[in-house]
């Protein structure tokens, strides 16, 4: 059994519903969600003529491998009619593995933790809340202090609910 965060995502149609819908899928096909974090609205990363994106963190408890796991959320993506277009373009939904306990993974296919999340104010927030003092594996930095140094200047809104 291993715990892992994952960061769900998108900016085309029901966002909010696509999320929860996503977080169902992977509730059912994964492995059970502990806690999730707030939803998060931030400005399109990359290509800014488009919808803003809805994130969130999920904490799950699994028994599936890295791999597997990977699988999994690439297979709801298609599920769910995720269109790969442009790299950083409009998407319904996007999954991604943040951290697997503290394994440090570095394939072509999968890179865990994920590479991007310290520029990512969007990981990093909603990240922020569920495990503010956990160390990042590789560089040893908090989630709080990887926010603090982070220079990304997306503005990131918390949505109440
Ligand atoms: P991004 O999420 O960076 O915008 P994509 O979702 O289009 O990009 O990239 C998907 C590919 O990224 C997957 O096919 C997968 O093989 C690879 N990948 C590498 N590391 C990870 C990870 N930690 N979580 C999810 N996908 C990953
Ligand atoms: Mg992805």
């Amino acid at each position: 059994m291993e715990i892992s965060y994952i960061l769900t995502g998108g900016n085309l149609g029901d966002r909010a519903a696509n999320l929860s819908h996503a977080a169902d899928l992977l509730g059912i096909r994964a492995g059970r969600i502990l806690r999730r974090s707030s939803c998060y609205e931030t400005a399109a990363w990359g290509i800014e003529e488009q919808p803003e994106f809805l994130n969130q963190v999920l904490e799950i408890e699994t028994t599936m491998d890295p791999a597997s796991l990977l699988d999994t959320l690439l297979e709801i993506e298609r599920e769910m009619g995720r269109i790969r277009g442009e790299k950083f373009g409009p998407r319904t939904i996007d999954l991604d593995i943040l951290f697997y306990g503290d394994m440090i993974i570095r394939t072509n296919d999968l890179e865990v933790p994920h590479p991007r999340m310290a520029e990512r104010r969007f990981v990093l927030e909603p990240l922020c809340e569920l495990i503010r003092d956990r160390k990042h594996p590789v560089t040893r930095q908090t989630i709080r202090e990887m926010l603090l140094a982070c220079t990304d200047p997306l503005e990131v809104r918390r949505i109440i609910d």
